[in-house]
């Protein structure tokens, strides 16, 4: 459903992604793994159209080449990101960031059924819907982030460390909430810093080294694999 091919990129003289590919399939977790400065923002900006790669790069989702659209036409695609530090508005309601996020002409007709399945997934919005979102906690404004990003109605939605910066209890909330999505149909490209947590609800993981995609394995494999519990999950 989901395919890159050849992605590289420059920043300056900086090569922030080297022929990249990956993969994702119809309704498939995919993570991707690597340390600080790999390029894993890179490569999700990159496909999410908010920054141009290198002449040569391909794009594809659902059969069309997205890689020279804009942002939103890679929204009405059918992918969506969720940023890194969220970019939630914390001077409106859950409701009206809710609302926000389906202007996009794919989600416009459907608002009502969509906040029904934002506030399904995350029951606690739905209690909280008029709240301001700067009064908010951490975890709380990710998943009003992430029901935003649901409102465009994507079939992939990418999230760039989601939980970064919230409590343990409250990642281990954010991700039952995240399989939750995934089981809704969706499929879902996650970098994140949080290992074991996200291989417990991928399907299958790259890692990321320097630019470079430098392997690819079914989540089962990378949790028990001794490079990766090395370097990631904190074994010696
Ligand atoms: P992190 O987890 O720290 O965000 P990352 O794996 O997501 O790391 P990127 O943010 O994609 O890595 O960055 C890849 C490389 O490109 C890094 O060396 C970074 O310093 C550089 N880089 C990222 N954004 C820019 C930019 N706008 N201008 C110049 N260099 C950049």
């Amino acid at each position: 459903m989901f395919e890159i091919r050849d992605l590289s990129l420059h920043y300056g003289q900086h090569l922030a992604l080297d022929h990249v590919a990956a993969t994702v399939g119809k309704g498939e977790t995919v993570v991707i793994l690597g340390a600080n400065g790999a390029g894993k923002s890179s490569l999700l900006k990159a496909a999410a159209g908010l920054v141009k790669p290198d002449p040569g790069a391909s794009i594809r989702f659902a059969g069309a080449d997205i890689v020279s659209r804009p942002a939103h036409l890679v929204l009405e695609a059918g992918i969506a990101l969720v940023p890194e530090g969220r970019g939630v508005f914390g001077d409106l309601t859950v409701e009206e960031n809710l609302a926000l996020g389906a202007y996009a002409k794919r989600a416009r007709a459907h608002g009502k059924t969509s906040r029904d399945l934002v506030y399904s997934l995350f029951p606690k919005l739905a209690d909280r819907r008029k709240q301001f979102v700067n009064t908010m906690s951490g975890g709380e404004q990710q998943m009003v982030a992430i029901g935003r990003a649901l409102m465009s109605k994507p079939d992939l939605l990418m999230l760039d460390e989601p939980s970064l910066g919230l409590a343990p209890v409250v990642v281990g909330e954010l991700f039952a909430a995240l399989g939750r999505v995934r089981e809704s149909g969706l499929a879902l490209l996650i970098v994140e810093q949080n290992v074991r947590m996200s291989l417990s609800i991928a399907d299958r993981g790259y890692l990321m080294e320097a630019g470079r995609i430098v392997g690819e394995n079914t989540a089962t494999a990378l949790m028990n694999d001794d490079a990766v519990k090395r370097a990631f999950l904190g074994a010696t």
